[in-house]
């Protein structure tokens, strides 16, 4: 006989084989080369049931035949072996061969010798588990049943051992299998694959998973009951995602029952699985034909439900939290983190032509200030709907933080301000028609030979672009350009030299004198601040304070200025004339601001009303408490002096709102007085007020006698300008009082 081909006459099956209807039969083995052997065990044991299963016989009459017919019937449970056959040692080596090259561990071996002399050693018998010896002449019916009842006892316990832990062994694959998913989702399905595969189950299944947890964390605020068909197999796929109450197939009809009496159901047709978890989600997995799972062990289900159980609680979680994380809950969309987490793995993946618009709604505050943020959330809902709508469900949308939203999406021909202008359509809220302007910044990921596949490259550059867009083109918008990264790179610069400039004294003040213009006698100074670069030599304020004011830093320099002032009078108290000084108007949106810049005054000893304080009239103080703020330095003694009026945002109806000792009029209008006869008669009319507000007037700028002297004309007495002064170092400052 060879392998493969194997010769089966040697298989003497019983005639008296055990018909159909009858339960499965133990099979024994016969492996002797003494037909008489064969025959006296059949007769002896023909008949005899054991555990109300017949005895299956199965001959062989060699160790090689023994060895092929024990390798063709795995289930075999107990085999006599002959120790002598074809060789002195056939029985052993064929003992050695089932345990060692068949890995039977379970087969139960009696070993049977026709001499005493041959038995075995101990050794050889605990070496081969062997299981029982006997001599052949006792094969009486009564020895012989004794030795294959407890032979096969043992066999089917080992066979339940065995199978328990092969099941254990699928159970923990499959927890395995199902754990590692982490969206409900994926874990609901794997669940599916694992139970059909370790139930051994080919018809249809469903899971269906309650959407809240009855007993769950306040993060759930909706706690409705509808249970939800998670995942489905076979007929049932189209059901997936349906809610379980819509459903009347008799699957979903068990799926109900089990959940009403929170217990597994078992029905001629059906099999189904309740499982809870600890903190109340429910779920049930119906199988058709699943019926036979009743008659599983009650531990293995028990232990495949906590695990689903147990790994439904840690997706349903996980999806929350991954919610949580990527997902802002106002409008639904992605937030930064999920838009660029998302955004990331499209740029990545897919190397296609790119466009990233960054849009900002213009004026949003002013919205939320006057309307309200109920009505600013409104606002925000209808911007995602339109963005969602105008871009379609290819594009990744998200809001990244209040009033600014980004969209990416795939080779869009729409330029910024193209978006900017679709976007900004009418929406209606609450019945009322509103249109909100945007200002959007775009960048492009390029073509094939230059592509950026950083999302963070992409964000910065949409970044710089939109930031150049909200300062030129406002409620249009702007694509970006690599200047703009020179440029933003170069801010960075300065204002990194700017911070290390103001820690090591490189800002010092120079004073422009202020002069009676009718006799130009000097009655005071505006202290102005220069920037001494080590590289750069003398920096005007016009190279940094633009840049200053973007960043933060304008408060700190408001307040070095004032030090630097305090200092500065301190030092020479031969200073006796007035002194102004600026600040930044954005320094007045710090709640702290007026208690800190008292607090230099007073560290100092400097009486606040010794000073002028110079503040531009700009957008910037429209605010109440930037308002609050400017009143609350005048009441602590601070003279107040409203720079550059009549330049940008002049309001007469703020000059009423101020408490002001002093209008500078800006030198845009001294310049054109000469030449514009519309100018001069427009500030004719602004002095002609002023007076009438009782404020001290002082006009900057005035370059040439031509403007002096219509000044002069026009009852102005005081200014400032180069055709008196240029501003001066202190030491020139204090020579040309002396010389007065
Ligand atoms: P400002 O407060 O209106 O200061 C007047 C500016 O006009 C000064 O320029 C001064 O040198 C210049 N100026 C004076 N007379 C004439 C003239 O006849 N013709 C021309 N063309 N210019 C004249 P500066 O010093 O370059 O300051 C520019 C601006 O920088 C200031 O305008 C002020 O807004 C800001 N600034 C200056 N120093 C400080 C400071 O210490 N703190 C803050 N926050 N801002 C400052
Ligand atoms: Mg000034
Ligand atoms: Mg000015």
């Amino acid at each position: 006989m060879v392998d493969g081909n194997v010769d089966y006459t040697f298989l003497a099956v019983d005639d008296t084989s055990v018909d159909d209807q009858q339960a499965e039969p133990w099979i024994i083995g016969i492996i002797d080369d003494e037909p008489l052997v064969h025959q006296a065990t059949r007769f002896a044991l023909q008949d005899v049931e054991i555990d109300g299963r017949p005895l299956l016989f199965l001959s062989a009459y060699s160790g090689e035949q023994g060895y092929e017919l024990i390798r063709q019937q795995p289930e075999m449970a107990l085999v006599f072996i002959d120790v002598i056959m074809e060789r002195e040692d056939s029985g052993l080596v064929l003992v050695d061969r089932i345990r060692n090259e068949l890995g039977n561990k379970l087969i139960q071996i009696v070993i049977r010798t026709g001499r005493p002399g041959d038995v075995p050693e101990e050794d050889v018998i605990t070496r081969y588990a062997i299981n029982s010896y006997r001599t052949k002449n006792e094969l009486t019916r009564n020895r012989l049943f004794i030795v294959i009842a407890t032979g096969l006892r043992n066999f089917s316990l080992l066979q339940s051992i065995n199978s328990s832990r092969n099941s254990l062994r699928s159970l923990i694959t499959a927890a395995g299998n199902i754990l590692q998913h982490r969206s409900v989702k994926d874990f609901s399905n794997a669940v599916l694959l694992q139970f059909c595969s370790l139930f051994d189950l080919s018809y249809g299944c469903v899971f269906c998973v309650s959407k809240f947890p009855s007993d769950g964390p306040f993060i759930y605020t909706k706690m409705d009951k509808s249970v939800t068909v998670f995942a489905a197999s076979h007929s049932f796929t189209q059901y997936q995602d349906k809610d379980l109450e819509s459903l009347d197939l008799p699957i979903f009809q068990v799926a109900k029952q089990a959940l009403a009496a929170k217990r597994h159901v078992f029905e001629d047709d059906f099999g189904c699985l309740y499982l809870s978890t600890s903190s109340g989600w429910e779920g049930v997995i119906v199988a058709e034909q699943g019926q036979h799972l009743q008659h599983l062990d009650r531990e293995i289900l028990q232990i495949f439900c906590l695990n689903v159980a147990t790994g439904l609680e840690n997706s349903e979680y996980y999806t929350h939290l991954s919610h949580a994380v990527f997902k802002d809950k106002l409008t639904g969309l992605n937030n930064r983190t999920g838009f660029i987490n998302q955004a990331g793995i499209k740029m990545r993946s897919q190397r296609q032509v790119l466009c990233l618009y960054l849009l900002d709604i213009d004026y949003f505050h002013q919205v939320i200030t006057s309307l309200g943020y109920e009505f600013g959330n409104l606002i925000l809902k209808k911007m995602a709907s339109v963005l969602v709508e105008l871009f379609g469900e290819g594009a990744i949308t998200g809001r990244l933080h209040s009033d600014v939203f980004a969209i990416l999406v795939a080779d869009s021909k729409l330029s910024a301000a193209e978006v900017a202008t679709k976007c900004a359509q009418a929406m209606n809220i609450e019945g009322q028609s509103i249109r909100m302007g945007l200002t959007v910044g775009m960048s492009v990921s390029g073509d094939k030979t230059e592509y950026v596949d950083d999302i963070d490259i992409m964000m910065r550059r949409a970044e710089m672009a939109l930031h150049v867009a909200k300062d030129h083109w406002r409620g249009s918008g702007e694509v970006f350009n690599e200047s703009y990264e020179q440029e933003s790179y170069q801010n960075m610069q300065l204002l990194s030299d700017f911070r290390e400039g103001l820690t090591s004294e490189q800002l010092f003040l120079v004073l422009q004198p202020k002069v009676d213009i009718r006799n130009s006698q000097v009655i005071g100074f505006e202290a102005l601040i220069r920037w001494q670069h080590p590289k750069r030599g003398l920096v005007p304020p016009g190279g940094f304070i633009p840049a200053v004011e973007k960043s933060g830093i304008y408060y700190e320099l408001d307040l070095y200025v004032a030090r630097a002032l305090c200092r500065m009078l301190n030092s020479y108290p031969q200073l006796q004339a007035p002194v102004s000084f600026n600040i930044s108007a954005k320094s007045l949106n710090h709640e702290t601001f007026v208690a800190e810049l008292m607090a230099v005054f007073s560290e100092h000893k400097i009486e606040f009303s010794r000073v002028e304080i110079e503040v531009t009239e700009n957008a910037l103080i429209h605010s109440e408490q930037s308002i609050a703020r400017i009143h609350a330095l005048y009441n602590a003694g601070f003279k107040i002096g409203l720079d550059d009026f009549g330049a940008g945002f002049s309001s007469l109806a703020y000059l009423l709102r101020l408490p002001l000792h002093t209008i500078k009029i800006d030198r845009g209008f001294v310049g054109e007085i000469v030449e514009n006869a519309k100018s001069l008669t427009l500030l004719e009319g602004m002095l002609a007020i002023i007076n009438k507000l009782d404020k001290e007037i002082i006009v900057e700028g005035v370059e040439t006698i031509k403007q002096r002297d219509l000044l002069i004309a026009l009852g102005v007495t005081q200014a400032q300008g180069f055709l008196f002064y240029k501003p001066l170092s202190i030491e020139k400052a204090l020579a040309l009082l002396d010389d007065q």
